[in-house]
This record gives structure tokens, sequence and C-alpha cells, in this order.
């Protein structure tokens, strides 16, 4: 997964991508097993809601069980998406009603299980619903009658006691003029109605499927097939708008990753939201990785160009979770406990490898240069510092889905990607530049594959009998002990240092990329003023000072802080991202009980920051190791 405010995710299924779509023998397969039969009309919505049905074979005796999930791979939280169904019915083959019990937010109780035929529920989506703001809108659904349905089936379509391994057969009525996208295997698709096979539960929940208007382009990638369907609301983007750039990446990337990389197809899935939706969802955006596709949500008000470059972040790095965990995981990861969160250790190579490779190759591949591979280390550098720095990776990716743990989930991909850089230089010095980590993922995805799982605790011995004893020692030191890295001095073996330098800001009301300067401070009247808190070059310069109410910002009165005024406060604020620099503003500030009025030119406001930058003075040896790492 990847979330911009954001976030990621990954994972297996190619036999069945190399069976021909809808096979007869296939069919075989299916009937081998047990089959839950799952109906979803799309045509038949009420409230946002669907009506599910699941038609499992008889179960022998008992009590059943059935579960929606409540933690899905690549999202490191506890989603509960028992939340969204309601009115859970069991009915015997006769149609008559069972006796069904709710055990807790994702459970139910089928005690007369002998008798059981099916199960029905209505499922609501996570894109309008109160609830569905606590999951990623990556993660959710949205079913708009005859617009658009994002269905990722985990919020959807549940499991039974012991019949995680048992196939679906998803059949979905759809509206005629909308076409489905999707990794999943069709055995048959006809204008108004598909049928899904997935292979076992974990495909229900690789497997997204987009039902909109057919806006999509494809290409291949060596023998890679990937396609790209597009939902903008109001039509403001359209796929071919993206196919020259995702192109472009990708086939970098698979130069890249060489033939460390067995997918056969890749589909990548972009829902665009309203400034409501983004809203809905606390500006969340990004992307969720799954073993042949992703889906991606992002607003659709971005810029066309600010929205490739977003997907080319947000993109690259889904794709080289192909690599890990698809190729490289650990025993949790392949049997993922769906109902408790049971993680693995390894999130600094889950999420800190594929963030890191996904910078890494740009530079190899020339589509950035040293100097902006450099700035992207060091902001990492300095957004890894808001994090607990002491706390032991591997202690927080083992209980990462709680808390204090939780807060930190962020720092995989600042201080995860960091790690997997420091990691590359120790094997480039050590190996005299001829191997880097890529090297390591390589042998461990020929050894290990989709089907192999490895042993949680077996991987960092394994990796360091494949490299080198200063890697153990790394490893020991940094990513499961307590002490925080020193960058610059892995830094300097590439000839390359840390200094104190200052970042342009985006807006001259932030004091650093991720602060404004102002927050809500409450007052004697019982309501809220807006208070300077924290001040850049730029306001500095205008007259603001610490402890200033605002009362007019450039021109415009502040209106009450509350709930209805939200958007127009944004709107106010927001405003001044595009303020140009010779622009003159002007504000009035309550300080000591007075009206003072400020003024002046935008300017460009900055923050102090930390800056990578090659060493003037690199020794040969030390350009020959950057020269290995980097090219
Ligand atoms: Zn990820």
């Amino acid at each position: 997964m990847k979330r911009l405010i954001f976030t990621q995710n990954s994972l297996v299924l190619l036999l069945l991508i190399v069976m021909l779509k809808g096979c007869a023998s296939l069919v075989l397969n299916y009937k081998k097993s047990n089959v839950i039969e799952t109906y979803i009309d799309l045509n038949s919505v009420e409230n946002d809601q669907l009506i599910i049905t699941l038609d499992p074979e008889p179960f022998p005796a008992g009590e059943v069980t059935f579960y929606m999930p409540s933690v899905i791979p690549g999202t490191y939280q506890y989603s509960n998406f028992g939340r969204f169904i309601s009115d859970v019915k069991a009915f015997d083959k006769k149609g008559q009603p069972l006796v069904v019990a709710k055990e807790d937010a994702n459970t139910w109780k089928i005690v007369n299980g002998k008798q059981l035929d099916r199960i029905t529920y209505l499922v609501d989506d996570t894109f309008d619903s109160e609830e569905g703001k606590e999951v990623y809108p990556m993660a959710g659904t949205k079913i708009e009658k005859d617009e658009v349905y994002l269905l990722n089936l985990h919020a959807m379509v549940g499991y039974f006691k012991g019949g995680k391994e048992w196939a679906y057969r998803v059949t979905i009525d759809s509206p005629t003029d909308l076409v489905p996208f999707s990794s999943m295997e069709s055995a048959s698709h006809t204008a108004t109605q598909d049928v899904f096979l997935a292979d076992r539960y974990f495909n229900i929940i690789d497997d997204p499927i987009l039902y909109t208007n057919d806006d999509s382009v494809s290409f291949t990638l060596d023998d890679i097939e990937v396609n790209l369907a597009v939902y903008s609301p109001k039509g403001v983007h359209k796929a071919t708008d993206f196919k020259e750039t995702l192109e472009e990446m990708m086939q970098a990337q698979k130069r890249f990753l060489g033939n460390a990389n067995t997918t056969k197809s890749y589909d990548i899935l972009l829902l665009l939201m309203s400034m409501e939706e983004l809203q809905h969802y606390g500006g969340m955006q990004g992307a969720l990785e799954h073993h042949t596709s992703t889906t991606v949500t992002f607003y659709e008000g971005l810029e066309t160009d600010s929205l490739k470059e977003y997907l080319v972040d947000v993109v690259s790095h889904e794709f080289f979770h192909t690599l890990t965990p698809l190729n490289v995981h650990s025993e949790q990861v392949h049997y993922f406990n769906y109902n408790e969160g049971v993680m693995s250790q390894h999130l600094w190579m889950y999420e800190g490898t594929t963030e890191y490779f996904a910078n890494l190759f740009q530079v190899q591949q020339n589509i950035i240069d040293e100097d902006n591979f450099y700035g992207r280390m060091s902001d990492k550098i300095s957004r890894a510092k808001r994090f607990n720095d002491n706390m032991p990776f591997t202690e927080m990716s083992t209980n990462i889905v709680d808390e204090p743990y939780q807060a930190n989930y962020q720092n995989v991909y600042y201080k995860g990607a960091l790690i997997n850089m420091c990691l590359d230089i120790i094997i480039r010095e050590q190996s005299g530049g001829t191997r880097g980590f890529l090297n390591v993922m390589q042998a461990l995805a020929k050894k290990y594959g989709v089907d192999t799982p490895f042993t949680d605790n077996k991987l960092f011995d394994e990796i360091i009998s494949m490299t080198y004893p200063e890697v153990g020692a790394f490893i020991e030191t940094y990513i499961q002990g307590e002490t925080p890295i020193p960058y610059k001095n892995y830094l300097e073996k590439a000839g390359v240092t840390i200094s104190e330098t200052e970042k342009k800001l985006q807006s001259i009301i932030m004091i650093d990329p991720r602060t404004p300067f102002i927050a809500p401070k409450p007052n004697k009247a019982g309501s809220m003023d807006l208070a300077v808190k924290g001040l850049n070059n730029r306001l500095e310069e205008i007259g603001f000072q610490k402890g200033d109410l605002i009362r007019v910002f450039n021109g415009t009165e502040i209106p009450e802080l509350s709930q209805e005024n939200m958007g127009a406060l944004n709107m106010l604020f927001g405003a001044s991202f595009s303020w140009l620099p010779e622009q003159k503003v002007t504000f009035e500030v309550e300080r000591d009980g007075e009206r003072i009025t400020l003024g002046g030119t935008v300017g460009i406001a900055v923050s102090p920051a930390k800056g990578i930058t090659a060493l003037e003075d690199a020794t040969p040896a030390q350009i020959a190791l950057r020269n290995a790492w980097l090219h």
C-alpha cells in the first residue's frame, strides 16, 4: 500500500492466470473442491446498499461460523469490514429462515449448520457511510447505481470457518453500459452478467473489481500485459492522459527488476474522488497493492501533471510489491489471519524495500537525476524524525495493528526505505560495487517465489549468510535494535553528505512542509480563534508574531470556526498555495486586544531542512561506490 497522507499493499495467484480464461478444464477444477456460489446484483441498489447471497456446499454437521475480515493484507490496521454488512439471514433448502447469532463485529453463527443452504445480507458502501471514513478509500467500496461500482470484495464477501481455501464463483448482474476491470479470473462475460472465479478467499481480497464506463488503455512490458482503467466522475481525466507516462515508467521498472518479475498481467484501477469524498476520507489518497493489480484513489481536482506525478509515485511502489511480498514473504503473510492481527517482523522489507526500489530505479534508469534522488532521501530523513526513532523496526512490524506501533506505521515509507538504502550501500561497499540489495532480493525471489513462504525469524540469518557480517551488524543494531541510524556515516561511504539547508515551502502559511502557522485556540467566549503558533522567514518579515489572532486573511474576514465553515476556511487558506512571489497580501491580527494591519509581498518562504549533497572532494573510491550504487 502507499498512502499520501496517504497508503499501500500486496500478494499471490499465478497458477490461475496461466490458464486460458473460461476454459473447460478450469471449470472442472472448480467442481472438485468446495465452491461458494456468490451472487451480487448491481442493478438492485437501494440507499447505496447491495444484497449479497452466499451459497456454500452443505455442511456435514454442527454450528457454522461466518466471518467478515477484520484485517486485510497490505493495510496494517484493523478495518472491521463486518460493520458494513447488516440484516444477515440464513435459510435452509426450503427457504425457511434459520437462527443467526452475531458473535462480535465480524462474526456470525448459524447454530443449526447442517440445515444451512445459503445466507444473505445487505452491504453498505464505504464512500458515503459514516463508518466508511475509517477504512482506506483504496480498500473501500463505492456503490453508485448505474454510474460506478468499486468492489473491494473483502468489504462485501466473507468466509466460513474452515473455508478460507474454498473457491468462490462470483456471479454479478450489472447495468449494460458498465464494464468490469479486474485481475480476477473471468469465467464468462455478457453485457448484463459476469461470472468470476476466485481460487480461494485470498483471491476475493486480492482481485478488486471496478465497474465503470469503458475508459481504459493497455500496453505490454515484454510479456506482461498492463491495463489501466479510469473512473473520473466529471470526466476530467482520461486513461489516455496517463498511458505514455505509465508505460515509460513501468518499462524502466521491468528493466530494473530483471527476471525477478514473473507477473503475467497487471491491472491498475484508478478511481478519482470528488472533493466531498476526499474530505470524507480526511484527505487520504493512495493505492493498495495486490498480486496482479492495484487500486488507486486520488482527488479528481488534481491537475493532470500532478496526477501523473502521484501515479508514477504510487504505481511504481505498488508494482514493486510484485517482488515483495508477492515473491518474498513469510508464513504470516502467506497464511494470512484475516481476523486477528498476526503480523510478520519484516515490514522493513515489504514496505521499506518496495519504497526504496521505487526511488532507486528512477535514478538508475535516468528518470530522475542524482540531486533529485538525494532530495527524496533527505525528505525521508526529515519525515522519519517525526516518528519514534528508538522503536525497533521489527518490534513495530510485529505489533503494527496496535498502538503505539500503529501511530508509527507511516515511517515504513521513510525510515523503512532508508534502512534499505544503508543495506544497499553496505553491500555495494563490501562487494566492490558488484552487488547491491536488489541482487539479494532477486535471489530470495528465486528461492521462495509466490507459493513458498519463508520462516519469519529465519530471514535475517539467511540474508546475512548471503552477504557480509557488516550486514548482520547493521540488522542487529538498527533494524532489531533501538539505535537511530547515523545516515551520514553510510552516505559518506558513497561520497555523499548531509548538511543544513533550506527547503522552499509550498505556501507562505506553512512553517515546515506539513505544518501550517496557525492553530485553533479556545477563547473566553467559548468558541475558537485561529492563533499564530509559528513563523517562517516571510511571515516574520510581514510582521506576524507568535500568539497573534488572525482576524482578516488577505481581505477576507475569518468566519467562525465551526464544522459548517470548514470548507470555506479550507478554501480561504488553500488559496495561498497558488499565490505568486511578487503578489501583495494584507492581513489583520489581534494582538494584546488591538487590531493591527500587516502586509507585504508573498516572496519565497523556506524552512530549515537537511540536505544530501555530493561531497566536492570525494575520493575516487567514494565516487566509484556512488556510481555502482546509483547507475
Ligand atoms: Zn506498499
